[in-house]
């Protein structure tokens, strides 16, 4: 794969948040060395989330996010705002982009306090220097003593700054990566060990391809020196059947789980792609204590049901029919259930007694954290899907074993 082609998720996130016309989408223009972002000297021209890949020396694949004006005060400003916050919920830095003929006030402030409270990293770049005079300009931190972060005089138009900027950026993303959690499945085998992933090519997989959290798995493996061997149910049967010794680990798809955990021994440890994820991209004891409340609902309990990209709800779905009926299964009636897809993701959660995440395969770390710390926040227990469906049949201890959990 090449860098071009790393999934988003895996790209360490840069948000460029500031006023309007503060020149953030100059700025990106000017990072990318291409109009990615629409320029306009009309105050509040990005009325909406823009996403540009790209890779930054020093820093790997990135991908900037260009956020609306922080000072919109227009009839669509709430939900502008609210698009801003939801960059902000994933992102791995900020640039806070100050227009340096205008120079900082109340809503740089503000911005810098949510940021720290928000635990994102920032870099104030100082932008429009070519406009002042050299005098003028606003970097000595004497006259800016609103927030310790770095401070880049830079220019969009002249692209003063931009190296600096570049350099700073890859400072940040180094110390990012240092706070990496664990690899996908890297540190579950040694190199040589044989690794089993199940993927059943039933209706629900996409015709010709796989999906993306099975390609990762299959490249994590192969980047430690593992053997990937994906298999569908079948040939998962004869695997076992013959006098092959035994693999090091299975991984199957969480839907295919009981099926699974009856034709493996005991003996080999059994987890799927999807509780890989919550260890890789969450809180891992949080989906474990999440997964364990479950035990605690009661018909009439309101659970959130949430995906992280919206696809076509297919028959016997996993978020809409298979989950909601095994949890009703499990606690003995109906739940009142809530669906919540894509990039949303409810403000108020304290109205649930449980929320059901999906792997969230589409998220990078950052993100999928912020939707666990909400649920926290709110009291309200949270787990994904593989740790539910474990849950429900009753494998969850033989599925977290591997983990030595
Ligand atoms: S629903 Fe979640 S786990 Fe499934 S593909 Fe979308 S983001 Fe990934």
């Amino acid at each position: 794969m090449s860098l071009n082609q790393t999934p988003r998720a895996s790209r360490y996130h840069i948000a460029f948040l500031g006023r309007m016309n503060s020149g953030k989408s100059s700025l990106i223009n000017a990072l990318a060395d291409q109009d990615v972002a629409v320029v306009s000297p009309v105050a509040g021209t990005t009325t909406d989330i823009v996403h540009k890949a790209m890779e930054i020396h020093g820093a790997g694949p990135v991908v900037l996010i260009d956020t609306p004006g922080i000072d919109d005060v227009s009839l669509l400003a709430t939900a502008r705002i609210a698009r801003t916050r939801q960059a902000i919920e994933k992102a791995d830095c900020a640039i806070v982009v100050v227009d340096a003929t205008t120079g900082e006030g109340e809503p740089e402030r503000e911005l810098y306090a949510y940021l720290e409270e928000k635990q994102v990293p920032l870099i104030v770049a100082v932008n429009k220097t070519d406009l002042v005079d050299d005098k003028l300009s606003l970097s000595p931190r004497s006259r800016h003593s609103v927030t310790n972060a770095p401070y880049i005089e830079v220019s969009a138009k002249t692209h003063r700054g931009k190296e600096e900027l570049l350099r700073a950026i890859s400072t940040l993303a180094a110390k990012a990566e240092e706070r990496q959690g664990p690899p996908l499945v890297g540190d579950l085998f040694d190199p040589g060990d044989r690794v089993i992933l199940v993927i059943p090519l039933d209706a629900q997989a996409p015709k010709g391809r796989l999906i993306l959290p099975q390609v990762q798995t299959i490249r994590d493996i192969l980047d430690h020196g593992g053997i990937a061997i994906a298999v569908g149910m079948e040939q998962l049967k004869q695997l076992f059947s013959g006098k092959n010794s035994a693999p090091r680990l299975v991984i199957t798809d969480s839907q295919a789980f009981k099926e699974v955990d009856q034709i493996v021994p005991p003996a080999t440890p059994l987890t799927s792609f999807s509780i890989l994820f919550a260890r890789h991209k969450g809180d891992f004891d949080l989906l474990v204590k999440g997964a364990q409340a479950l035990d605690l609902l009661r018909p009439g309990d309101s659970a959130l049901i949430a995906e992280a990209c919206t696809h076509h709800p297919i028959e016997d779905d996993i978020g809409t029919v298979k989950i909601p009926r095994l949890l009703n299964a499990k606690v003995g009636g109906e739940l009142n259930y809530k669906w919540q897809k894509g990039g949303d993701y409810p403000e108020d959660l304290a109205f649930f007694q449980a929320v059901i995440h999906c792997g969230g395969c589409m998220l990078n770390r950052k993100a999928m954290c912020s939707r666990l710390e909400a649920a926290a926040a709110a009291g309200v227990s949270i787990t994904n899907y593989g740790m539910t469906i474990a849950a429900c049949h009753g494998i969850l201890p033989r599925a977290l074993e591997v983990f030595q959990w």
